[in-house]
C-alpha cells in the first residue's frame, strides 16, 4: 500500500499554529510522546491480562534514543501498535472546529491547547521538521506501516517491513531546537516528566568509570521508578521508605520531614499521594521544594497554587489523580468541581492527621510545634473549615516553653487576666531576651506570658481577636505592668499642666534621636513601688508596622515612625523630687538642670536600658556614671 492524503484539519494548517503558540513550553513534547508509548504498552498488558492478546509480551520497556548526527530523537515501544486504519483514525483525524478562535483565546496556555484537541502527539511538531511513525499492530498478521509528515497538511502512509510489534516515533529535530539533541537535556527532561511512569523507560546504557572516562556498560539505563511509593499500600510501607522517597523527590534537601500523610482515596474521586510536612528553617526553604502533581504517574506541574488549598502549598510531596483535568488552563482548573472537592478533601485529611498525632503523642507533637505552627496558622487564616478543626490542635506556647491548647490556655488565664470590662487579655512577648524586664513584671503580677515569635503570629493574633469574643492580645511592652490589664479606673494624675511641661522639658533632651522613632511623654500614677520611668510601645501602631512589612501595598504604614511612650510615674518619690526641683524654673534653667543632673540621666537611661535602646556611647557613659555614683 502507498497512499497520500490530507490530514483532517478543518482550518488551514495546524502546524504553524502549533509551532508559534506552543513555542514557550515546547519541552513537553517528550512527555507526550513517551506517555503515548507507555499507554500503548499498558493497553497491551491489559489485553493480555484478559486473554485478548495471546502472544508473548517479552521486554516491554519504552526506549528513548538520540542520534546527534542524524538529528533525530526516537521513542520506541512494544505496545499495541497501530494498523493503517488506526493511524488514519488516531493520527490523521484531528477534529478541529473553530480552532483559530480557541487558539487565540488560549494562546498562552500550552496545556489547554494540547488537552483541548488531544494534540499530544502533534506536540512533536513544536520541535521537529519531520515526524515518522513506524508502527505494527499487535494483531495477528498485521502489516507494518510508516506515516511521514513534514509539517504540512500532506502526509504519506506506506507499507514497510518491521520485525517487532509496537511503534517507533522518529522526530527529525529542526534547527531551532538542536538543544534537544543533547543527551544531558533529554536526560533532564526524562527525569522531570517521566521519573515515575509505570513502564520502564530506557535511555541508553548505564555507565561506569573505566580507564579515565565513562563508558557504557551492558545494563540498560532505566530512568524511572515504575512503582513509586504513593502507588503502594500504606500498610506495606515503613518510615524508612517514606524518608527514602522524600530524598528521591528532593535530592538537594538537607532536612528530614516532620511527618507525612499517605493519601489514598478512590471514592468519590481517585486520588493518591504522599504529603510531607517539612521542617522549615528559613523563607528560602518555603519556596524551593514544591508539591508535584501527577496524572497517572505522568508529571504535570509543580505549581499547584489554586489546585490545593493555599496553606498546603507549603507542604512537600506528590499528588496523583486522573480526575484532575490536567491539560486545561489554570483558571478552568480552579473552577472545576472535581478540583474543589479534592481540595476540600485534602484539607480534611490534613486536619485528621494533625489531630491524630496530637491525640496519640502530644509530646512529639509539641516538640514539632515550632515547625508545624506555620502550617496550622496559615490554614486557620485561609480556610474556615480548617480553622474549625484546628481549635483542637492549635497550640500556644508560653515564655517558659509550656504548651496549651486554646481551651486550656483560656482556663489558665481566665481568673487573673480579665480587665475591668470583662475582656480577656492574652499577654505575649515576641523576644524573650529583649522584653525580659516586661515579662518579669507581668509574671510578678501573676500573669502568664505567651511567646509569639513566628512569621504569621501578627496575622494570627488579628484572626483570633476577630474570632474569639471579648479577647485582646497585648504585647508585654505595650504598657506598664499595671496597665497591661486594666483592673480599675486609672488613678488620676494630680500634676498641673505647668508641672508636666517642666518635667517634659527636662526629660525630652535626654532621649536618643533614632531613625523613625518618636517618644511621647506620658504621666501616670502607678504607685510608689512602680518604676519611676518606663518606655512602652503602642500596640496599635506597632502592629500596623508589622503588618505593613509583610504585605505589599501597605508600605505607607511601614513608613510610620515607631511610637514609644515614656511613662512617668507621678507617685514615685524620685519623680516627686523632680517636680519640686523643676517647679518655677525658666526654660533656660530647665535646660541646664536636664544637662547637669546625673540622677535624672540615670533614671532615663535605666528605662532605655530595659528596652535595649541604650547603645554605643550612651551605654558607656551610663556605665561610667554608674561607677561614679557608687
Ligand atoms: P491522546 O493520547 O490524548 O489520545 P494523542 O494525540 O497523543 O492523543 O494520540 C492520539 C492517539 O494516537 C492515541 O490515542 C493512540 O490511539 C494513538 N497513538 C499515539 N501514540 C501511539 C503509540 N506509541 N502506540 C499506539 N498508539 C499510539
Amino acid at each position: 500500500m502507498q497512499k497520500e492524503g490530507q490530514i483532517g484539519v478543518t482550518t488551514e494548517n495546524i502546524f504553524p499554529i502549533i509551532k508559534k503558540f506552543l513555542y514557550s513550553d515546547h519541552e513537553i513534547f517528550l512527555r507526550e510522546i513517551v506517555s503515548n508509548a507507555v499507554d500503548a504498552t499498558q493497553k497491551l498488558k491489559t489485553l493480555a491480562s484478559v486473554g485478548e492478546y495471546k502472544g508473548e509480551l517479552g521486554d516491554l520497556a519504552v526506549r528513548v534514543s538520540v542520534d546527534k548526527d542524524a538529528k533525530t530523537i526516537t521513542v520506541s515501544d512494544r505496545g499495541i501498535g497501530m494498523t493503517a486504519e488506526e493511524v488514519e483514525k488516531y493520527i490523521n483525524q484531528i477534529a478541529l472546529s473553530s480552532a483559530n478562535d480557541f487558539l487565540d483565546k488560549y494562546k498562552d496556555n500550552v496545556n489547554a491547547i494540547i488537552g483541548h484537541f488531544g494534540l499530544g502527539f502533534y506536540s512533536a511538531f513544536m520541535v521537529s521538521k519531520k515526524v515518522e511513525v513506524v508502527t505494527k499492530s499487535h494483531t495477528d498478521g498485521a502489516q507494518a506501516v510508516k506515516w511521514t509528515n513534514d509539517g504540512t497538511p500532506q502526509y504519506t502512509l506506506e507499507d514497510v517491513g518491521k520485525a517487532d510489534r509496537g511503534t517507533d516515533i522518529i522526530l527529525y529535530i529542526d534547527d531551532d531546537n538542536t538543544e534537544f539533541l543533547e543527551k544531558s537535556k533529554i536526560e533532564q527532561l526524562l527525569n522531570k516528566y517521566c521519573k515515575f511512569l509505570p513502564v520502564p523507560v530506557v535511555f541508553g546504557k548505564k555507565q561506569e568509570w573505566k580507564d579515565g572516562k565513562y563508558v557504557d556498560t551492558d545494563t540498560d539505563n532505566v530512568i524511572n521508578d515504575t512503582q513509586p511509593l504513593w502507588t503502594r499500600k500504606p500498610a506495606d510501607l515503613k518510615d524508612e521508605d517514606y524518608l527514602k522517597f522524600y530524598r528521591e523527590l528532593y535530592p538537594m534537601g538537607m532536612e528530614e520531614p516532620l511527618f507525612w500523610i499517605h493519601l489514598n482515596v478512590d471514592y468519590p474521586f481517585n486520588l493518591t499521594g504522599i504529603l510531607y510536612f517539612p521542617r522549615i528553617k528559613s523563607n528560602l526553604d518555603l519556596q524551593r521544594n514544591k508539591i508535584q502533581l501527577y496524572s497517572n504517574q505522568v508529571f504535570v506541574t509543580d505549581s499547584v497554587e489554586g489546585i490545593v488549598p493555599e496553606f498546603l502549598t507549603l507542604l512537600h510531596g506528590v499528588m496523583d489523580s486522573p480526575d484532575i483535568p490536567l491539560n486545561v488552563s489554570r483558571s478552568y482548573l480552579q473552577s472545576d468541581q472535581n478540583v474543589k472537592k479534592i481540595s476540600a478533601h485534602i484539607t480534611k485529611k490534613v486536619a485528621d492527621k494533625l489531630e491524630e498525632i496530637f491525640k496519640k503523642d502530644r509530646t512529639q507533637y509539641e516538640e514539632k510545634w515550632d515547625s508545624l505552627s506555620i502550617f496550622v496558622q496559615y490554614g486557620m487564616l485561609t480556610e474556615d473549615k480548617f480553622y474549625e478543626r484546628a481549635q483542637k490542635f492549635c497550640l500556644l506556647k508560653n515564655v517558659d516553653g509550656k504548651f496549651f491548647t486554646l481551651d486550656e490556655y483560656k482556663t489558665l488565664i481566665e481568673g487573673a487576666q480579665k480587665n475591668k470590662d470583662g475582656v480577656l487579655i492574652y499577654l505575649y512577648a515576641n523576644d524573650k531576651e529583649a522584653q525580659y524586664p516586661f515579662i518579669e513584671a507581668a509574671k510578678e503580677k501573676g500573669y502568664d506570658v505567651l511567646l509569639l515569635n513566628g512569621q504569621l503570629d501578627t496575622h494570627w493574633i488579628g484572626l483570633m481577636e476577630q474570632k474569639l469574643e471579648k479577647t485582646r492580645f497585648v504585647r508585654v511592652d505595650g504598657d506598664t505592668a499595671d496597665q497591661l490589664i486594666q483592673k480599675a479606673e486609672e488613678v488620676k494624675v494630680t500634676l498641673s499642666d505647668k508641672e508636666k511641661e517642666a518635667l517634659t522639658d527636662v526629660i525630652k533632651p535626654l532621649l536618643p534621636t533614632m531613625d523613625k522613632t518618636e517618644f511621647n511623654i506620658d504621666f501616670k500614677a502607678l504607685g510608689e513601688k512602680g518604676k519611676p520611668l518606663q518606655i512602652t510601645q503602642n500596640e496599635f501602631s506597632r502592629r500596623m508596622r508589622e503588618m505593613a512589612s509583610m504585605q505589599p501595598g501597605m508600605a505607607f504604614y511601614g513608613e510610620m515612625p515607631e511610637m514609644h511612650q515614656v511613662v512617668v510615674n507621678t507617685d514615685h518619690l524620685l519623680v516627686k523630687q523632680l517636680v519640686s526641683d523643676t517647679g518655677g524654673k525658666e526654660k533656660a534653667d530647665l535646660e541646664k538642670f536636664s544637662a547637669e543632673n546625673p540622677k535624672l540621666k540615670q533614671i532615663v537611661d535605666l528605662a532605655l536600658l530595659s528596652n535595649g535602646m541604650l547603645k554605643g556611647e550612651a551605654l558607656s557613659n551610663f556605665i561610667k556614671r554608674s561607677i561614679e555614683m557608687i
